[in-house]
């Protein structure tokens, strides 16, 4: 029986636990948050709990029903078919099917046909490791045409990536439209969404639940802050508290979950290319709003935006999920993914809450900013990897230089879109070439 320390308790860290508590080992886990889930953990809004960030499951996310499964709550998933909305031009349509897509108004026929044609291509590609060394702008423009790509594809690429879209390979794409088609093709070639009746609160007090009853120590409010190597070769960990006391604990293996840059500022004795290439994983950020209002915005679940707005989507939850789990009321999720050193990151709280609520009023006429309950901002500046030329010949390697020590996270998921689907994915491949 080894001790393996797991840093982190996102979806992967919590997957590797579960699977390492099963094989018979020591698990423990160090979070810096004051409660495991990371970016799919849940918040309180108004007097509503639900995911911090907006979250979907598709039927086709086996890797994550398995886990559902597996901590008894599968039978509480709710499947339901949703709408898909765009906002161009200043109207909103509606582009949940095949005849509404003809209809589409920006896009004139012979440009539709090329844009459905792409999307129809991009979905039969295998080679993702080509399409890493053309650029999106470039692939998608071959393929749609300017014309489409400026009105449609620029739109939507800076909606995710900002001004980093330049420097973004066709796997972006790819894998975005690779996800989109697992949804509808997962037998009933409709739009079949999935949630968890409580949302992934419910989802992680369960997960947590199953850990600890299997014997995982976890440790919430624990940041790790060094990891280095004793005399016998034993890893030792220290966290903020531990420095303060002098204290420390020592592992056979650690394995780190969390953002690359923050391995190599923990991990001294990496060597300086390693570090080197950690430092080098740039990522994309969000600001997102949480925002709890008497009346519904429309009956989209996703809204795809392409002209100008303040936010980059708009998400309503209560399309999806039963208006009960929110009191009757709305729930909308108004993300803007940005660089990590945006200026929005420094804006206020209320400055936000202005500028996203008077955009909403330009939008949709009949929104009154008196039918908000509650508006709530999250921040995270180190959301996904940014997909640039050549991502998969540049990443660090999962195992370091230090024995026992292992560095894996979102930045390995090198042909698949962020989602907790390639999450588990992630965990369980690298499972399979672990020994402890
Ligand atoms: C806006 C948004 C929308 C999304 N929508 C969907 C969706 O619809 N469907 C879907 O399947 N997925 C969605 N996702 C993606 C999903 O949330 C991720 O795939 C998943 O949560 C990633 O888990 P992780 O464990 O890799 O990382 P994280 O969740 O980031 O976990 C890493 C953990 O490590 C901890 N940590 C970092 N450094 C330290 C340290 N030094 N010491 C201790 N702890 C540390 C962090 O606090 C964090 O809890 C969405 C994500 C976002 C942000």
């Amino acid at each position: 029986m080894s001790d393996i320390a797991i840093i982190g308790s996102g979806f992967l860290g919590l997957t590797l636990s579960l699977r390492l508590i099963e094989r018979g080992e020591n698990v423990t886990v160090f979070e810096s948050a004051p409660e495991i889930g990371g970016l799919a953990s849940a918040w309180q809004i108004g007097d509503v709990t639900w995911d911090k960030h907006y979250h979907v499951t598709l039927l086709s996310d086996s890797f994550t029903r398995k886990i559902v499964d597996e901590i008894g709550l599968a039978d509480e998933y709710q499947w339901v078919e949703t709408k898909t909305g765009f906002y161009t031009d200043g109207k909103l349509v509606s582009m949940s099917n095949t005849a509404e897509f003809l209809k589409f108004p920006p896009l004139d026929l012979v440009s539709k046909l090329r844009l459905g044609a792409t999307i129809f291509y991009a979905a039969r590609v295998k080679d993702w490791k080509a399409l890493e060394k053309i650029s999106v702008e470039d692939w998608l423009t071959k393929l749609s045409g300017r014309k489409t790509f400026e009105k449609m594809w620029k739109p939507l690429l800076m909606a995710k990536l900002g001004e980093a879209y330049k420097e973004t390979s066709a796997a972006f794409i790819w894998s975005t439209i690779q996800r989109m088609y697992a949804a509808r093709n997962s037998g009933l070639k409709k739009e079949m969404f999935g949630y968890v009746r409580g949302g992934y609160a419910r989802v992680l007090k369960r997960f947590e639940e199953v850990l600890r009853e299997k014997g995982v120590d976890i440790r919430l409010n624990s940041p790790v802050e060094s990891i280095t190597s004793d005399d016998s070769g034993k890893l030792v960990i220290s966290t903020r508290s531990q420095i303060a006391n002098r204290k420390s604990q020592i592992f056979d293996k650690v394995i780190f979950t969390g953002p690359s840059n923050v391995a190599a500022k923990i991990t001294p004795a990496l060597t300086q290319e390693e570090k080197q290439k950690l430092q080098n994983i740039r990522y994309q950020g969000i600001v997102c709003a949480s925002v709890l209002m008497k009346e519904s915005l429309s009956n989209f679940y996703v809204t795809n935006i392409t002209d100008e707005t303040p936010f980059t989507g708009i998400i309503e939850m209560s399309a999806l999920v039963d208006r009960s789990e929110f009191g009757g009321r709305a729930l909308v999720y108004l993300p803007k993914y940005v660089a990590p050193d945006d200026e929005l990151f420094d804006r206020s709280d209320a400055e936000i809450e202005e500028t996203f609520l008077t955009a909403l009023e330009t939008m949709y006429p009949h929104f009154d900013r008196k039918a908000v309950e509650a508006f709530k901002i999250s921040r995270v500046r180190q959301v996904f990897p940014l997909p640039v030329l050549d991502y998969s010949a540049h990443l660090p390697s999962i195992n370091t230089s230090i024995e026992g020590l292992y560095i894996v996270n979102s930045a390995h998921i090198v042909n698949g879109t962020l989602n907790v689907n390639e999450t588990v994915q992630l965990a369980e491949n690298f499972l399979r070439n672990f020994s402890s």
